[in-house]
């Protein structure tokens, strides 16, 4: 397994000691993930990403250990608090065999659903760690440089957990600004098995996708939707569907397998919507996908999904299903106001474009906005263009996306219907 990694040196022999302010012992003690850098006091020694730190309390007692990241405002990720532990691959392997027995019910044994996360990073207990599987074919993502010197650890205790023909590391964005810490891995290496020949196909409720795990956005496709995809199936019979920010077609082809007369794919991305044409193509043995086909009732447009709600609204289009799945707007505090007028002016487009009685399906996958905030947002903007919404259901996150502290719940989407 993995030449790449031979010449990683391993974390320090010696350990990082840390003394932090009251209130980050507070929430150390709680079993938050996180220590930044603004709350350490003391430090013993300066030390390089993957480092092992312990936090000590006021009165030295052992609180946590962590990854040390020297560069990043989290400066410790917590791997274990409470008990002391030796971070190796037994550690690791039991983390990871946690992870995939909260994964048990998702129906991997029918081969309905082979697209799932199983390891979701600190909602995990693996801070800034993420594992998605596609099939066979593992996407490991990484968001500090400090997994690297335990990737040596890392991979046989997740092959003793999964099979693993396939893994792909994918590395965060903050990650690829600092190579001194990336001993030669960079973004897209194959860690284990043969370069890719072409996108790998994996079944989400019985239908089929590709996903390109080198290149696709985040690992290659947005697991977590799943279950709201499914809703919508149920909901999109005999209906005129958009679907806004559709990626490589997720909820569109959810929707014509559900017997949608017609569907609209809306994406920036043109390599994501000829993905989703793809994706129509290779599920054609689902009666109701393949009259989508055959009657061309499947328009792609590559363009701004403002501007195109916009367009569609001018020329007086109207669909019964209108589904807004954005990315995240708010990753930081400072841009939240932002994010939530961003959403108001999707759902008035939105509306400007479904049919009186219609269906909206609007998410946030912002975890700076909060629930409560963003259902408010949309509600908001719904009754200011006269069309107040009724709701039908709020939704959050799906099993395999478990929510471990609270910046971990990200995910909220509401199904309405308006006047
Ligand atoms: N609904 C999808 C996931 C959407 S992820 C699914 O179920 O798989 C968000 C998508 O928004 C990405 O595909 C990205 O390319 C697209 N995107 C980002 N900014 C955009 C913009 N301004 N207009 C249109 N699409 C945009």
């Amino acid at each position: 397994m993995g030449s790449l990694l031979s010449g990683i040196p391993g974390p320090a022999e010696q350990r990082i000691g840390l003394r932090v302010t009251p209130a980050a012992e507070r929430a150390i003690r709680g079993g938050h993930p996180w220590v930044f850098e603004r709350a350490v006091r003391q430090q013993s020694r300066d030390g390089r990403a993957g480092d092992l730190a312990v936090i000590f309390d006021r009165r030295r007692s052992f609180l946590a250990v962590g990854l040390y990241d020297p560069h990043a405002p989290i400066r410790v990720r917590v791997l274990q608090h409470g008990e002391p532990a030796a971070i190796n691959q037994g550690w690791f392997q039991a983390r990871m065999a946690a992870a995939a027995r909260l994964r048990a019910p998702l129906g991997k044994a029918t081969g309905d659903t082979t697209g799932y996360r199983l390891v979701h990073g600190e909602n995990d207990g693996l801070p800034g760690l993420v594992v998605d599987c596609y099939d066979r074919t593992l996407v490991l993502k990484l968001y500090t440089p400090a997994w690297i010197p335990h990737l040596r650890d890392v991979l046989p205790a997740l092959a003793d957990v999964v099979p693993v023909e396939c893994l792909v590391l994918r590395l965060g964005r903050a990650m690829q600004e600092q190579p001194q810490s990336l001993y030669g891995l960079s973004d897209g290496a194959i860690l284990v098995g043969p370069p890719l020949g072409g996108p790998v196909v994996f079944r989400e409720n019985g239908l089929r996708f590709e996903v390109d795990p080198v290149h696709g956005q985040k690992t290659g496709f947005f697991l977590d939707q799943r279950e709201n995809r499914a809703r919508v199936r149920g909901l999109a019979s005999g209906a005129a569907v958009l679907d806004v920010f559709s990626y490589t077609g997720g909820f569109s082809l959810y929707a014509a397998g559900g017997g949608a007369r017609s569907v609209v794919s809306v994406d920036v991305s043109r390599p994501a919507l000829e993905a989703a044409l793809r994706n129509f193509e290779r599920n054609q043995d689902d009666p109701s996908v393949a009259r989508v086909v055959r009657d061309r009732a499947h328009e792609v447009l590559a363009e701004d999904a403002f501007e195109a709600l916009a367009r569609l609204g001018r020329d007086r289009r109207s669909f019964d299903l209108v589904i807004v799945d954005p990315p995240a707007f708010a990753k930081k505090r400072a841009e939240v106001e932002g994010a939530l007028s961003a959403y108001g002016r999707l759902t008035h487009l939105a509306l400007g474009v479904l049919r009186p009685g219609g269906i909206l399906v609007q998410a946030s996958c912002s975890s700076r906005v909060d629930a409560e905030t963003f259902f408010t947002a949309v509600h908001r903007a719904a009754a200011a263009v006269g069309r107040p919404l009724r709701e039908i259901e709020r939704t959050g996150h799906p099993i395999d996306h478990p929510i471990g502290f609270k910046e971990g719940a990200y995910l909220k989407c509401l199904f309405a219907t308006a006047p």
